[in-house]
């Protein structure tokens, strides 16, 4: 047999403290569902093969690739403010890593593939509705040019889980960067165990950060590194209305990627007080809460840090905090050069922060859709173009209005012409995103009807965001009142 998989691995060299190594257990029927063809071919991989039988038995666990060295991470983490010593990949095996023709280097990871010992009570599978959203949202998410990890496919296991009710298995099979979080650290400090915290550090400076190898203080450089790339991330989450839902450390990705699709949701209309998830009883993880609770995550990271940062421990904590500290000036300098992009504005005026806020305020008071709005905007930016077309989006248009002629007087200090700005702001103003409703009906087809032509319908839409698709124009569309997704489940 050639080789499918030639994983070249590199976390399975770390000390064994670092995982434990477990192979997946088999399933009854595997079945695709569904395999991410450009996503194969990026890394080197035969779609057409993993589409075959033989393919779909590695997707399943029912077949582990000869340079396969299987693995469940170790971890810990902050689960809604409580510190848990020990979680770890409790359902998540990692097959190896893969590096393709331009040297980029991926985990492959099989999500739902049975018990390891980090399971605790967990059967170490996954069910049907929550692989669907994963693949769909992290894919739409990629789309968008947002850091994700990717679905390279889906597969039916032929077996139940038992959730609240008996649903049909699947499993995910997870691209990253690297699986390594923000727990991942909290793991080894809250163990005393120094030595693997800086392995782990030497590691991702050498995996994700080479830069950092080279800075004066590495590690000081690695903790500046992630703090930007997280608040680069939040600042596009907030900009498209995604709402993670389980920002909890072992939930946050060290490269910086949106990782663990539990109950996220995109919002609908502009609420900056959204939350979705139905175990977040207090809002811990409320859209406009998220820039806050990252950082308070990238704070337990700065903490497992202090002993890589300086032998004098008030030193080293005075150099966490300015780390920590600077979250904000990172996150509000992202997420205001973005919003300016979104609203037509190349250049940088006093005055601008203060447009796009009124803008937002004026959305949410009136209910307007976050989406619509700033695609129609875009649509509008031509010159003359047609502002009712946004207003009426608004509950009270003339709360638009208002706002609207302020952004065009704006617009007359921008070099830029009409055309070339539409043209801009079509492209960072998505037409579609997973709108909930969307993403349940996928996933009641699927789970009901065993009918997976919606997904496949959605992927596609959803891998075009930005692009007219007139032929899909509805799934542009906001919820219908009966339609709409008021909670979202982990389903783990
Ligand atoms: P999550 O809420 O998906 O981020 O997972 C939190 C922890 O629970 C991680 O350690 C997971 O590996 C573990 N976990 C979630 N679902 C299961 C399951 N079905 N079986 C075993 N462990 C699980
Ligand atoms: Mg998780």
């Amino acid at each position: 047999m050639t080789v499918r998989f030639p994983f070249d691995n590199t976390y399975a060299r770390l000390p064994e403290r670092f995982f434990a190594r477990v192979a997946p257990t088999p399933v009854r029927a595997p079945r695709l569902v569904r395999v991410n063809e450009p996503l194969a071919a990026q890394l080197g991989l035969d779609p057409d093969w993993l589409a075959s039988e033989e393919g779909v038995e590695v997707l399943a666990g029912n077949r582990v690739p000869e340079t396969a060295e299987t693995i469940a991470t170790a971890y810990a983490g902050h689960q809604f403010g409580t510190f848990v010593p020990q979680l770890g990949d409790g359902r998540a095996i990692l097959l190896g890593e893969l590096v393709n023709r331009a040297g980029v280097r991926r985990d492959i990871q099989l999500k739902g593939a049975g018990r390891t010992p980090f399971s605790r009570g967990g059967d170490g599978r996954a069910a049907l509705g929550p692989v669907l959203r994963e693949y769909v949202v992290g894919e739409a998410m990629a789309a968008l040019g947002i850091p994700t990890t990717r679905a390279l496919a889906a597969v039916v296991t032929g077996e139940a889980v038992l959730r609240e009710t008996a649903l049909p298995g699947a499993i995910l099979t997870r691209v990253a960067s690297s699986h390594i979080r923000v727990g991942t650290f909290q793991y080894f400090a809250s163990r005393r165990d120094v030595e693997g915290v800086r392995l782990l550090a030497d590691y991702v400076i050498a995996r994700h950060y080479p830069d950092a190898a080279r800075a004066e203080r590495p590690y000081r450089a690695l903790l500046d590194v992630v703090i930007r790339a997280q608040a680069d991330l939040i600042a596009q989450w907030m900009l498209v209305g995604f709402i993670h839902g389980v920002m909890n450390t072992d939930n946050m990705s060290i490269a910086g990627e949106t990782i663990d699709y539990g109950p996220c949701a995109f919002m609908d209309a502009y609420d900056p007080g959204a939350v979705f998830s139905e175990i977040d009883r207090y809002g811990r993880y409320a859209y406009f809460r998220q820039p806050a609770l990252a950082q308070w995550n990238l704070a337990r990271l700065a903490e497992c840090l202090l002993p890589l940062l300086s032998n004098d421990t008030s030193a080293a904590v005075a150099e966490a905090e300015e780390a920590v500290g600077a979250f904000t000036s990172c996150f509000e300098q992202a997420y205001q050069g973005k919003l300016r992009r979104k609203l037509g504005l190349l250049t940088e005026c006093e005055g601008d922060s203060e447009l796009g806020r009124d803008l937002l305020e004026a959305m949410a008071a009136n209910g307007a859709d976050f989406t619509l709005t700033f695609r129609r905007l875009s649509e509008a930016a031509s010159g003359d173009g047609d502002d009712a077309g946004v207003g009426s989006l608004f509950a009270d248009p003339s709360a638009y209005d208002e706002w609207g002629a302020r952004w065009r007087r704006r617009l007359e200090q921008e070099p830029t012409d009409a055309a070339t700005r539409r043209a801009a702001m079509l492209a960072v103003n998505p037409a579609y995103i997973p709108r909930n409703h969307r993403v349940e009906a996928v996933i009641r087809a699927a789970v009901d009807e065993a009918d997976f032509a919606p997904l496949h319908e959605l992927v596609k839409v959803l891998s075009h965001p930005f692009e007219a698709q007139p032929a899909f124009a509805r799934y542009a569309d906001p919820p219908r009142e009966h339609e709409r997704v008021l909670q979202t489940f982990c389903g783990t």
